[in-house]
């Protein structure tokens, strides 16, 4: 069998787990500390434990942190992307920015991704495995720990489909925002979606105010259809109701993610019936000039256009922002670096 991993328990489950091997409440809160908190490497690290509990405990329910493959250090804007190797030797991505209002890590969760669409270089080579809840906690904190820098946000919008692995991700919420773990609230993450209606239902229902964000992308199914297969699957009415559904149950503002395509979703036409879609829903658009890939033909849009395209959302008083492109010079976009990796190391 395979062993269980300790580090994507809660703080009830491991109590169990250490209660069948006679080990008291406190203990099992002094582990959890050492995992979520002070972000052990091993359990040698845990030095109010005796040398005889730690052999038993790396004998009983051994694990492995993410080793730091690659660092890139981008020379703008203090961004850094780190490439992570898996204990199955797969690799992923993960990106720290820093803003002045804290520190942001983007995390990937998915190793891959299995939802196709157009412009994005996460999902060339299809998903290859989901990532378990304690690989998506290990990414923020061997960032906290390599970087030294405390961590205060957390969206979900590196590589991966969040709600396709979602079990898993509900697991990592909840051990994120755990008050005895790391204690990131619930109001500074975002999870990023393409857009799955029955499963933004069920995250609306799981009462954790979190940013929900959706990659839109375009102002109609037609278009959204080009760069997104999922809108093949999903209609954008379906998909917009589920959205509204998440504000009504959780009251976060929602957020739109609109990445600009050169002659595909950026004339003043999209524009306006974008402004129509959203018109009315507390939520806020974000503008990002996509990040072209060398393996499409997809263009950004030049800078006129895009100030075009949000000058029509503010004159119809949508609130909307371009997003600033943090790192560009060290291959920022979603799954770049892990595919550079990639290609690189295969032969
Ligand atoms: N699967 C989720 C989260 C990961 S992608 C989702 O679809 O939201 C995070 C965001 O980056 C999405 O909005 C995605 O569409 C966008 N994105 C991916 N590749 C991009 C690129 N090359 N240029 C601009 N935006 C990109």
């Amino acid at each position: 069998m395979e062993n269980l991993d300790i580090r994507s328990l809660y703080i009830e489950e491991l109590t169990q787990e250490l209660k069948a091997i006679g080990l008291p409440a406190f203990r099992a809160k002094q582990i959890y500390e050492w995992l979520h908190v002070k972000l052990a490497e091993n359990y040698d690290d845990m030095t109010n434990l005796s040398k005889d509990l730690r052999t038993v405990l790396s004998d009983k329910f051994p694990f492995t942190i993410l080793e730091e493959v690659d660092a890139l250090h981008s020379e703008t804007d203090g961004t850094i992307k780190y490439l992570f190797r898996l204990k199955d030797d797969r690799v992923i991505e993960s990106v720290l920015m820093k803003y002045h209002h804290g520190n942001s890590v983007c995390i990937s969760s998915q190793v891959g991704c299995r939802m196709g669409c157009k412009f994005c270089a996460s999902t060339i080579g299809g998903k290859e495995r989901d990532l378990l809840p304690s690989e998506m906690l290990d990414q923020i904190y061997r960032i906290q720990a390599l970087s030294g820098e405390r961590v205060s946000n957390v969206v979900i919008m590196g590589t991966g489909e969040p709600l396709d692995n979602y079990d898993n991700l509900m697991r990592f919420l909840k051990i994120l925002t755990d008050a005895q773990g790391l204690n990131i609230s619930a109001r500074n993450i975002t999870v990023s979606t393409c857009g799955i209606p029955d499963r933004i239902r069920a995250f609306a229902k799981e009462g954790m105010p979190i940013t929900l964000a959706l990659s839109l992308h375009a102002p109609n199914n037609e278009v959204r259809k080009q760069l997104m297969p999922v809108a093949a699957k999903y209609d954008l009415k379906e998909v917009m109701d589920a959205f509204e559904y998440y504000y009504e149950m959780t009251g976060r503002r929602l957020t739109f993610e609109y990445s600009l395509v050169e002659g595909i979703n950026d004339e003043e036409e999209h524009a306006k019936e974008l402004s129509k879609l959203v018109k009315g829903l507390n939520c806020h658009v974000n503008l990002i000039p996509v990040n072209p890939i060398k393996e499409r033909n997809y263009k950004k849009s030049n800078n006129k256009k895009i100030q075009n395209f949000k000058n029509i959302l503010e004159k119809n008083r949508i609130n909307v922002t371009i997003r600033r492109e943090m790192g560009a010079d060290i291959d920022a976009a979603c799954g770049q670096l892990r595919k550079s990796y990639i290609d690189k190391n295969s032969v």
